[in-house]
């Protein structure tokens, strides 16, 4: 079925979903390494991209390709590149836009291993990375070099919750003739389309909203364009980070219930971040849809909704926060985030504890601050967990 005029809950289910001979109701898992050819000219025609048909898995695979093909709907690209993990999507798009002697500008607050192989491993080939607050246009414009290939951007930031003006940073890159990369994963396609904004490539984690049910790791990678898209395939096929069959065929029925999955979990999150902006043992609160966001604003002009990412922090600092997490019940303490389930987890140590103290503390990453990723049980019963938990504290 044809779905690019149809709306985006219609699109999560249907988008890139293709017919087979049995009728099949949902796209089978096709859990083959590799394909026969007819006969000899067709396999020929394959490797020469004069017949579409398929290979080799690592290359291509039809589970996958609906996949690709549902998410490059929902972002609004050119096509879409799935990849084994989250860090598979950003270490090919990483090799296909940089080599020895460019130069990258990201964000300071960026997922911590995406800062972390650029430091300790591209630049073993050459490749220098600034990091910088993003939220400030002249921080960008200040760090960019006559070398400067890419700018990369995370909105809402991991774990810090700053917004990054995506229309701002795009008019920034072209000016200055530089690849725009927004890391989308903390909201998903239902919450901020970062492409239409004028970004030029977007990547998720899927192992967070797209998929949604803590079951499987994966990533991928959505283009503007032809170009970009053969560039990065070409590094995620070489550098053989592919997704599974049987992951795309999990990601595939996970993403038909992202409309009504983030739909809830941010009205919890909302009235969880109630709760918790009074509460007198919290210090301070970062929610994306509280006024006392400082960019509550821009927020509302690029996300369709708040999300239900929450930082915050206590009055008793790290030390109360740890208490906070080893008394909640219902919460897991645990990393990852955008799964049904409610997660708390504590980034100093955690997520983020392989940048230095002085990089977090410049990043915003302050020792106290907690990451709470609000999921869709009753709201009732994940404000009670909270209550109970901070009565101990
Ligand atoms: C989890 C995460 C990643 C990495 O994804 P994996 O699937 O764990 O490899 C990248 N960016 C953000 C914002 C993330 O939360």
């Amino acid at each position: 079925m044809k779905t690019k005029d149809k709306g985006f809950n219609t699109k999560l289910i249907h988008a890139g979903a293709f017919e087979d001979e049995f009728g099949s109701a949902t796209v089978p898992i096709y859990q083959t390494s590799t394909f026969k050819f007819k006969n000899a000219q067709h396999g020929a025609d394959c490797f020469s991209g004069k017949s579409d048909g398929y290979i080799y898995t690592r290359i291509g695979n039809p589970t996958i390709r609906a996949f690709e093909q549902n998410i490059a709907e929902l972002e609004n690209g050119y096509d879409g590149i799935a990849t084994s993990s989250g860090m598979g999507a950003i270490t090919s798009v990483y090799m296909a836009l940089l080599g020895a002697g460019s130069h990258i500008v990201s964000s300071d607050a960026v997922y911590g291993p995406a800062r972390g192989i650029l430091e300790q491993d591209f630049s073993r080939f050459g490749v220098e990375a600034t990091f910088v607050n993003t939220t400030k246009a002249e921080n960008i414009i200040a760090a960019i070099k006559p070398n400067t290939k890419v700018l990369y951007i995370e909105t809402p930031a991991n774990p810090t919750m700053d917004i990054t003006d995506i229309a701002l940073c795009a008019d920034i890159a072209k000016k200055h003739n530089l690849i725009l990369v927004v890391d989308n994963t903390f909201c998903s396609p239902y919450l901020q389309k970062p492409l239409d904004f004028g970004a030029d490539v977007v990547l998720h984690s899927i192992t967070k909203f797209i998929n949604g049910h803590a079951d499987i790791v994966g990533g991928v990678i959505v283009t503007k364009t032809v170009e970009l898209y053969k560039k990065i395939r070409h590094c995620m096929v070489y550098n053989g980070c592919n997704m599974d069959p049987t992951q795309a065929f999990m990601v595939l029925r996970g993403v038909k219930t992202l409309g009504i999955r983030m739909q809830r979990a941010q009205e919890n999150a909302m009235k969880a971040a109630q709760f918790l902006q009074v509460h007198p043992k919290v210090g301070w609160i970062k929610y994306p849809g509280l006024e006392t966001h400082p960019q509550y604003a821009l927020g509302k002009k690029q996300m369709n909704g708040p999300g239900s990412m929450i930082s915050f922090g206590l009055k008793g600092g790290f030390e109360a926060g740890k208490k906070l997490m080893d008394n909640v019940h219902l919460a897991l303490l645990a990393v990852s985030l955008g799964g049904v389930e409610t997660l708390i987890q504590h980034p100093a140590s955690m997520t983020h504890a392989a940048i230095s103290k002085e990089d977090k503390l410049k990043a915003g990453i302050t020792d106290d601050l907690i990451r709470f990723s609000v999921g869709i049980e009753d709201i009732e019963d994940i404000i009670d967990d909270l209550k109970q938990a901070l009565d101990k504290v």
